[in-house]
């Protein structure tokens, strides 16, 4: 079975030659361990943290040894009587094909599932639970608020701006890398105006909400953190999720220039993380899951093929080549 390996702690942007694909053996499963083949293995922002050797709220992956990630998994050998073979699991063990893992190791999911199993990576997973909980409980949204979303065509972002608009939000604007991604914004997902930031994030911002917003939703940081702070009314808060303009930078880059706004308009930026707010997901399961039998909630995933497509996926992702949650798909599992 094969298994990625980090190579080397990239000096900004990652390359192909930072990791290895590897061939290794599965070893047998010893009592109370499952043999997991992987689904579908997820590939996130957050993993850009990762590969580097200094503090990150993610350990780092270490240079010569397999890498971790989100997956979906089918038991196939079981020495674990909870876990039978056959059950759909999750698992933080992917970047490879096939892990052998205690049953502790994995959390069962619902099976047979009436949805993907890739989307308990997106959205019923933990992006999903990342825009529920940023959105609802950091950002503390009312119903009638105006709402701004950076990187709002990712998989946290399309999410948070369609939660926002699902409960009654006064308006939503999307910013996103793309012409076609402005398109899907604006078109199916049903937010009111979105903008390519490439032609300038503050003309953008200004563009598209001129009187203000009271909820941002930040993926990206740097200028867009900037543009925000600009835009936000009295009262304004932020849930900072993710300042992915920043990830690949060599130097730390510098800070919005205009915090002494926030005094007098009182705002409250919130930085947070998921892995805080698992006492939400019983909320959340039940809610977005309402969202999809309904059809009211709009999933887009993109996906690529086999383990060796892995790295690429990564890559791609960081660039922005994807629409929605980006997956890995490594069996054709039903
Ligand atoms: P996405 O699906 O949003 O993929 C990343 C996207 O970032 C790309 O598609 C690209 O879209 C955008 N991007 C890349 N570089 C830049 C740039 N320089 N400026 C603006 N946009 C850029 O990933 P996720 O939805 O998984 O993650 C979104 C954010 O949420 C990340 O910052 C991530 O770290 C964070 N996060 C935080 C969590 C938490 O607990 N706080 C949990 C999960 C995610 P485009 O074409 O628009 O440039």
């Amino acid at each position: 079975t094969r298994e990625w390996h980090l190579a080397a702690r990239p000096h900004g942007e990652p390359t192909p030659e930072d990791f290895r694909l590897v061939e290794v053996p599965v070893p047998e499963p010893g009592e109370g361990q499952v043999v997991v083949r992987m689904v579908a293995m997820s590939v996130d922002p957050y993993m850009r943290g990762r590969m580097r050797s200094g503090p990150s709220y993610a350990p780092p992956w270490e240079v010569g040894a397999v890498m971790s990630g989100g997956a979906v998994g089918r038991v196939v050998a079981s020495r674990a009587p909870d876990l039978p073979e056959g059950t759909l699991v999750l698992t933080d063990a992917a970047w490879r094909e096939i892990a052998v893992l205690d049953a502790g190791a994995v959390r069962r999911l619902p099976s047979p599932t009436d949805v993907p199993p890739s989307w308990f990576l997106g959205v019923l997973g933990m992006p999903g639970l990342t825009a529920y909980a940023g959105l609802f409980r950091v950002a503390a949204f009312t119903p009638g608020d105006d709402v701004l979303v950076s990187g709002a065509a990712g998989a946290v972002g399309s999410l948070a701006g369609q939660f926002a608009r699902l409960r009654g939000a006064g308006s939503v604007v999307g910013s996103a890398g793309s012409p076609e991604k402005v398109a899907w914004l604006t078109g199916e997902l049903g937010f009111t105006t979105a903008f390519d930031y490439h032609s300038g994030v503050a003309e953008g911002v200004a563009a598209a909400a001129p009187d203000g917003v009271d909820v941002f939703f930040d993926n990206v940081g740097g200028a867009h953190l900037e543009a925000a702070i600009g835009a936000l009314r009295v009262h304004g808060r932020a849930a900072l999720c993710g300042s992915i303009s920043g990830y690949n930078a060599v130097e730390p880059p510098p800070g919005p220039r205009n915090m002494s706004l926030m005094v007098g308009k009182r705002l409250t930026l919130r930085g947070f993380l998921v892995g805080d707010h698992t006492d939400l997901r019983a909320e959340f399961t039940d809610t977005v899951s309402g969202w999809l039998r309904s059809g009211d909630l709009v999933v887009r995933e993109t996906e690529y093929q086999g383990i060796e497509n892995a790295v690429p996926a990564f890559l791609d992702l960081m660039r922005g080549v994807n629409t929605g949650k980006m997956v890995v798909r490594l069996t054709s599992d039903p």
